[in-house]
């Protein structure tokens, strides 16, 4: 197969209207390109920076067919885009990723069987169909568990602890009787990630994996890359390497996984878009994961993964970008801001890296 480069000048579709296709658009305007964004939002973070915005649901055949009909390559910066638009699009133009990659992403069950299948240890797990599934996994596995809703989950949206076979039916109830799955409940010491990348030669390169502190659920702080891994930094590059090869796609994939007490790897999630827990890359590796995905998504080599010095990634969360002025007040912070108009709590509104 004759792969082509696309080059500078065309047009980047991006399904998605956050920060992170924001992020890409304008690394792909570094590159010379113009980003197309596709999205319901009628004002979001990536369409007040794109060159076209196409405003349609997913849904909308004939938008996604003229959309395809105006760009050159396309991608996705928010895994829970229909399945059946990227296959539709995939066939009209190259799809990166691809509508499997996808497909495995929004659904916890699928995705978990995906990744035991390349070699990842996971939490013990099992589909939850009613209550009396979450019994039994709560009898199997002990107390507590975790109930996530296989589809549609984010920022601990969509999941609920149970300790009691008293809870049961309340916790089926609050996740509105959505098919889920449980979890035994890991002791871990540290949250870790991984973003790998592979272009379409079949070429892979990852980012150094970089440990990740949560507040409330929400990815507060990433520090590049993560401290005293040892052996399990390239069990984890090594593991990212197979599932981005076996899904046979092109883009970014970013592995989430436990570091228990007793020093051993557990799989938690996987997206195949960037990452939060790749920002960092923005001003501290040799390729931004932005970059790298419009690389992907065009047909280019990959660039460097290369840390140049170790960094840190702190979220930006609601009220808190009133604190731009002090943020910039120190002038070895790099500030990104999002441009989202409305502060609500806990919403992601920008990011600032710094050096260790
Ligand atoms: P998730 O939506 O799957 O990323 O989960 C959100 C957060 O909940 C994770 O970052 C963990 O801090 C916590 N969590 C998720 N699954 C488990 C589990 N099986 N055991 C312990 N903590 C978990």
């Amino acid at each position: 197969m004759v792969h082509q480069m696309i080059p500078p000048g065309s047009i980047l579709g991006i399904l998605g209207g956050g920060q992170l296709g924001r992020m890409t658009a304008l690394a792909a305007a570094n590159l010379g390109y113009r980003a197309h964004i596709f999205a319901p939002e009628k004002d979001s973070p990536a369409s007040n920076v794109a060159w076209r915005f196409t405003c349609a649901d997913y849904n909308d055949q004939q938008a996604l067919e003229a959309f395809a009909a105006n760009v050159d390559s396309i991608t996705v910066e928010f895994e829970n885009v229909p399945e059946a638009a990227l296959t539709l699009l995939a066939e009209l133009k190259p799809a990166r990723p691809n509508s499997r990659a996808l497909a495995t992403a929004q659904d916890r069950l699928v995705e978990k069987k995906y990744l035991e299948s390349v070699g990842f240890k996971a939490a013990p797990f099992q589909a939850v169909d009613g209550p009396e599934d979450i019994s039994k996994a709560l009898e199997v596995f002990g107390s507590p568990i975790i109930l996530k809703t296989r589809r549609f989950g984010y920022d601990g949206k969509g999941q609920v602890k149970i300790t009691s076979s008293s809870d049961v039916k309340a916790a089926w109830a609050e996740l509105g009787q959505s098919p889920s799955i449980a979890e035994g409940f890991v002791n871990f010491t540290r949250e870790i990630s991984v973003i790998t990348a592979r272009d379409i030669m079949g070429k892979i390169k990852s980012y150094p994996a970089v440990e990740n502190r949560h507040e409330n659920h929400i990815l507060r702080q990433t520090i590049a890359p993560a401290a005293e891994l040892g052996k399990l930094a390239e069990e984890a590059e090594y593991l990212a390497s197979q599932a981005i090869k076996g899904l046979d796609m092109v883009g970014l994939l970013a592995i989430e996984m436990f570091v228990t007490d007793d020093h051993q790897l557990i799989v938690n999630e996987m997206a195949p878009r960037p990452h939060n827990s790749g920002h960092w890359t923005m001003d501290f590796a040799a390729t931004c994961q932005f970059e790298q995905l419009v690389r992907c998504a065009m047909g280019l080599p990959l660039g460097s993964t290369q840390i140049l010095r170790p960094a840190e990634m702190t979220n930006i969360l609601g009220d808190e970008v009133n604190e731009w002025p002090k943020l910039l007040a120190d002038p070895n912070v790099h500030l990104h801001l999002y441009g989202k108009a409305e502060a609500r709590t806990g919403r992601k509104m920008g990011h600032w890296n710094k050096a260790q």
